[in-house]
């Protein structure tokens, strides 16, 4: 090989190096913006499965009170208080009571 034909072929893979050098850079950059991408969306799941549960969270202390309230109501009916001074004592002739009323229907 002669030089001059040397010197040409390290010029054409000095080229064809600057070119794949140039194309990992741009794969690199395809990459870092993947995971950045990826990064927000497993924190985006993250917040929203959070949202979900404390969601199902509430609706279970919704039912759970609910639920005391209507055993709650059941006592009343029967003829019982159901509020905080009375609590268990036979309601005479069926009276109405306001704290009863309140400890059931109220907020
Ligand atoms: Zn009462």
């Amino acid at each position: 090989m002669d030089k001059m034909k040397l010197y040409d072929e390290l010029l054409i893979v000095e080229k064809h190096l600057g070119s794949m050098l140039a194309q990992i850079k741009d794969m690199k950059d395809v990459v870092d913006s993947l995971v950045e991408e990826n990064l927000n969306l497993e924190l985006e799941n993250q917040h929203l499965r959070d949202k979900l549960a404390k969601q199902e969270q509430a609706e279970d202390d919704k039912q759970e009170l609910s639920k005391s309230r209507l055993n709650l109501e059941k006592l009343y009916e029967q003829g019982f208080h159901v509020c905080r001074d009375f609590y268990g004592s036979r309601r005479e002739n069926q009276e109405e009571c306001v704290f009863c009323s309140s400890m059931i229907y109220g907020k």
